[in-house]
């Protein structure tokens, strides 16, 4: 499945494992305007609005050059007019980032910061928006990659949409993965990228917008290159990308929506990453590992795992020692606490989940962690 001499497995939150159908989709050499090239763009566009399905009368689609941030930034600085006010619903580092990009382009916002190891509920939200006013924008995370925590996005859209602010979610690590009903939950623009639960390569970002929401855009934007309404007008009027597209990504990530499909669209995809998730802690928790986050607030999408607390573990040896053995892991963002994570996403089965869970048995063996053993006595892991 996998190739690659130097290739690791990557258990990370995105660069992800991809197949090698997908890599060698980007084996050719087109230009920006060949006729083969904007077919498959605009067969992109429709395909990622059929996840939804979102229906093509109410929502368009705008892919974006850049990683996901380009992609976060490009909406919040082509959605929120002069006037506007943003407010950001925060619980780790991706909220804190769409307001530090409110900051950089002089938009006023607000921050309604939790822990974060709680989760974003349409109560929160709802309480603080009844003594407040003004917004007329309200920004949240749906998989906060910092910790792996679930927010309510649709329950909190339908709050917000009780004040009549525009709403735009984050659902960069999500998307693909976790079905997300766009009407129902009032969202107007919806982020994700190529290189998340699709499971294509670095390159863009897309956006599903609401078309009333797409067109007050207008004129809003703050750059040139990030301004969603004129990256879609002119790829609505001619097909093209305004300036020179990451072909060979976009070529990879039409592959990549072909395995999505056969996998079984969104539920057969969030299928695996749930046994992947499942196997992983199962296995984790036998090797005496403790989860972050509650089980009812944790996503399947990526896990955080506190530090042990015996001297012997040292987490840049134990990341070293795993890379070396061809195990990509991720260290940890929480502002408060020790952890390391592992994302349960990307082209990986548990066949890989289990042989990561050997070598990290293996790697705490050498290290000398050995309340290790006497846990694993008790609770005998199932590994592969
Ligand atoms: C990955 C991710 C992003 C984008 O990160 P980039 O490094 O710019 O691709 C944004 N938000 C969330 C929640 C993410 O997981």
């Amino acid at each position: 499945m996998h190739s690659g001499n130097s290739s690791k497995l990557l258990f990370t939150p995105g660069p992800l494992t991809t197949s090698d159908t997908v890599k060698g989709a980007m084996l050719r050499d087109l230009g920006s305007l060949d006729s083969d090239f904007l077919a498959t763009v605009r067969s992109v566009r429709t395909r990622l609005l059929e996840l939804g399905p979102y229906p093509p009368e109410e929502y368009e689609c705008i892919l974006m050059q850049g990683s996901g941030t380009y992609t976060v930034e490009s909406v919040i600085s082509s959605a929120v007019p002069r006037n506007g006010k943003l407010l950001v619903l925060v619980n780790g580092a991706y909220g804190r980032r769409i307001a530090q990009i409110a900051r950089v382009h002089g938009i006023d916002y607000d921050v309604l910061e939790v822990t974060e190891n709680v989760k974003l509920t349409p109560g929160i939200a709802a309480e603080y928006l009844a003594r407040a006013s003004g917004y007329t924008h309200v920004a949240v995370v749906h998989c906060e990659t910092t910790s792996g925590i679930l927010n309510q996005v649709e329950e909190i859209g339908r709050v917000v949409h009780g004040t009549g602010a525009s709403y735009i979610v984050d659902a960069m690590s999500s998307f693909g993965a976790v079905p997300i009903d766009m009407a129902s939950a009032h969202i107007d623009f919806l982020i994700s990228s190529a290189n998340k639960c699709i499971e294509g390569v670095p390159g863009f970002g897309f956006i599903l917008a609401n078309r009333r929401s797409l067109h007050a855009c207008k004129g809003n934007a703050r750059t040139l290159s990030l301004d969603i309404y004129d990256q879609w007008a002119e790829m609505e009027a001619d097909g093209h990308f305004r300036f020179t597209p990451p072909i060979q990504t976009i070529l990879a990530f039409e592959q990549a929506l072909n395995e999505l499909d056969e996998e079984g669209g969104v539920c057969g995809r969030g299928e695996r990453y749930r046994k992947n998730h499942k196997a992983l802690c199962r296995g984790m928790k036998a090797l005496g590992f403790e989860i972050y986050l509650g089980e009812e607030d944790q996503s399947f999408i990526i896990t955080s795992f506190r530090y042990p607390t015996i001297p012997a573990f040292n987490f840049p040896t134990f990341y070293e020692r795993l890379w070396k053995l061809g195990y990509a892991i991720y260290p940890g963002k929480l502002s408060h606490e020790s952890c390391f994570r592992i994302g349960s996403i990307g082209r990986i089965t548990t066949a890989e989940i289990e042989a990561l869970l050997a070598a990290i048995q293996r790697v705490l063996g050498e290290m000398g962690a050995d309340w290790v053993s006497e846990k694993r006595e008790v609770t005998t892991p199932q590994l592969g």
